[in-house]
């Protein structure tokens, strides 16, 4: 099998029996790599019935099909089982060295079944796994668990996924952390990987990719490495990282603020990427074979918050859903709660909104201190916020609340349209009052609200894809579902393929690695094809965990209009673009899976029966 290793280990932790299998050819055909493959195999492996944290509950780990081939930032790997956190389907995307070192250590994949009776850890050294007692490593944080694998083997280039305490307390938010701060996170993976109580995974060795033809694809992937570093978006992330869109996001109203009631907050400047590049950025990082290093290494000297030694910096995420969002501006703060929460491993979007939450209903007299444990919830206090962190990840008091995400919350004190969250996965910070294609994005994203699975308000902001009509258009509008729809795909590809959202290079580009790679032949409208059918596939899987159209939905505070700001006072107009994007999707409106005819079109007849499509 040109371009994969042709493998997946196969981990059974209650018979604590490992085995190799060949990686299935057809799936490699029809969903590439990572996500697409993954879910392929956990529709073989779980159905409606599955309990997230039950032992049936299959952890798949796969790499890109270009993961770890030397293009640029062809560096990705996601992990899929059931979310404990949603119900539905779930996926995390993780970069780093993790996935391109699984490959070298003999593997495409890892599919991790069972359950341990007590912790483990898998290492992987050259094509041989072992399962090893992780006594040692659990209670550990993330920091600390990859730092003591290193030193076991007296490797640094071991490479290491694994879980803090907040998978190991099952926090259902819970994230698997890899180095220099790099999370698979989302959907409460982390979760998953503590029931079965795998502490970690630790990857090493030399093998090669195959490839159809070796040369003719370091000579296209050279082209499209020079494509990437002089590409706009380059400069701009590896000079500010994620954390440049912080000053973008206040002018176009987009650093959701005070739990998304307000559009920004203005002292949101003392946290950007620019204010971070002046004052505290000491280094970058870099995931494999990138030449961007988005990943900023910050040394806060002074203050309250001062570190002793340089420390991975947020990604604009975590700062606003740990800023803003809970109208802090304080960057020794931010960043400590970013280092706790990465070492504790859990989800900053979905744990910061918690919290934030919790802020909003304690000011409107819904919870009291009585609910929190006699903590009391004023915006902006630091201190609390640092408490509610420590419960989080004990998923204990107050935190036990928290860590269940704000569905369950509304659900609890009676609020119901007041969470800000789809299908229970909360709304990352990019508000789609601001970018009303992000509402349509959020409301059909497979593993909840999701800005990773759509570049829609990327490509409002002149960074989309003009090779496949990609292209801006006015932001308020309700013209979106045709864009969202495409870029869905097209980011379903990418993440199939390995490839980080912020390396632009030319379609022409990607389709040529492609095809030295594999051998296949294949051309843009096919590589198209299959994104959508990975899109599809997700989709179906998610119906089968139980999703209906009603999901489908932007909660009622979404649509709350903040006029005075650089949202003007718009909203998505859902009721436009949600009939549209159902027909563009052909899915059924009773039911919202694919039709039968969607199904068959992208060549998936086999799967039609295990979806009860009609
Ligand atoms: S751009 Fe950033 S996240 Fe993407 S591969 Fe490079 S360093 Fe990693």
């Amino acid at each position: 099998m040109n371009g994969y290793m042709g493998k997946v280990l196969v981990v059974d932790l209650t018979k604590h029996e490992l085995k190799d299998e060949p990686l299935n050819e057809q799936y490699a055909r029809d969903f590439i790599g990572g996500g697409g493959i993954a879910c392929r195999y956990l529709v073989d492996l779980a159905n409606e019935k599955t309990d997230p944290l039950g032992p049936d509950n299959p952890l798949i780990f796969m790499a890109g099909l270009l993961t770890g081939t030397g293009g640029p930032s062809f560096s990705r790997w996601v992990v899929a089982a059931r979310s404990p956190y949603t119900t539905f389907y779930g996926d995390a995307n993780g970069a780093a060295h993790f996935g391109s070192e699984l490959r070298f250590s003999g593997y495409d994949g890892i599919i991790v079944k069972g359950k341990s009776d007590k912790p483990v850890y898998l290492y992987i050294k050259d094509g041989k796994p072992q399962l090893k007692d992780a006594g040692k490593l659990w209670g550990k944080n993330t920091y600390e668990t990859i730092e003591a694998i290193r030193k076991e083997y007296d490797d640094q280039r071991t490479r290491v996924v694994c879980i803090g305490q907040a998978g190991e307390n099952l926090a259902l938010l819970a994230n698997i952390m890899t180095e220099d701060g790099h999370c698979a996170g989302r959907a409460g993976m982390g979760c998953v990987m503590g029931s079965k109580k795998l502490k970690a995974i630790a990857v090493r060795g030399k093998a090669k990719i195959p490839m159809a033809e070796p040369e003719k694809f370091r000579e296209f992937a050279r082209g499209a490495m020079e494509e990437v570093k002089t590409g706009f978006v380059t400069t701009v992330m590896h000079e500010t990282g994620t954390a440049g869109w912080v000053d973008s996001g206040i002018a176009y109203g987009d650093t959701p603020s005070k739990y998304y009631t307000i559009a920004t907050m203005p002292e949101a400047t003392d946290i950007s990427g620019v204010t971070q590049a002046e004052k505290y950025q000491v280094g970058n990082t870099a995931c494999f074979g990138c030449p961007i290093g988005c990943r900023k290494v910050l040394h806060i000297k002074e203050g309250r918050f001062k570190t002793e030694k340089p420390t991975e910096g947020p990604e604009y995420e975590t700062l606003i859903a740990w800023g803003p969002l809970l109208m802090i501006a304080d960057m020794g703060a931010v960043n400590r709660f970013n280092t706790l929460v990465n070492g504790y491993g859990f989800d900053s979007i979905s744990g910061g909104a918690a919290v934030g939450f919790a802020y909003y209903l304690y000011e409107k007299g819904v919870i009291t201190s009585k609910d929190t444990g006699g903590l009391e919830l004023k915006w902006g206090d630091i201190d609390v916020t640092l408490k509610l962190i420590d419960l989080i990840a004990k998923n204990e008091g107050f935190g036990k609340i928290l860590q269940e995400g704000t569905k369950r919350m509304a659900a609890r004190y009676n609020r119901p349209g007041e969470a800000m969250q789809v299908k229970g996965l909360e709304v990352p910070m990019h508000d789609p009052r601001a970018f009303c294609c992000m509402g349509l994005a959020y409301a059909t994203s497979n593993r909840g609200a999701d800005h990773n699975k759509s570049d829609a308000y990327l490509v409002e902001n002149g960074m989309g894809n003009p090779d496949l009509g990609l292209n801006p258009g006015d932001r308020f509008g309700d013209d979106k579902a045709p864009m969202v729809a495409l870029s869905q795909d097209w980011r379903s590809l990418t993440d199939a393929l390995g490839i980080c959202h912020f390396a632009m290079m030319s379609t022409k580009s990607i389709v040529d690695m492609i095809n030295a790679s594999t051998g296949w032949g294949v051309d843009q409208d096919a590589i198209l094809k299959a994104g959508e059918r990975i899109f599809q596939l997700m989709r179906a899987t998610t119906c089968m965990f139980g999703v209906t159209p009603k999901d489908d939905q932007l909660p009622e505070i979404a649509m709350r209009p903040i006029v005075d700001s650089g949202q003007e006072g718009h909203v998505p107009n859902m009721s436009k673009m949600m009939p549209e994007y159902y027909e563009i999707r052909g899915w059924d409106s009773n039911t919202g899976k694919p039709t039968r005819s969607r199904m068959e079109t992208l060549g998936m007849n086999e799967l039609v029966r295990t979806f009860a499509i009609r």
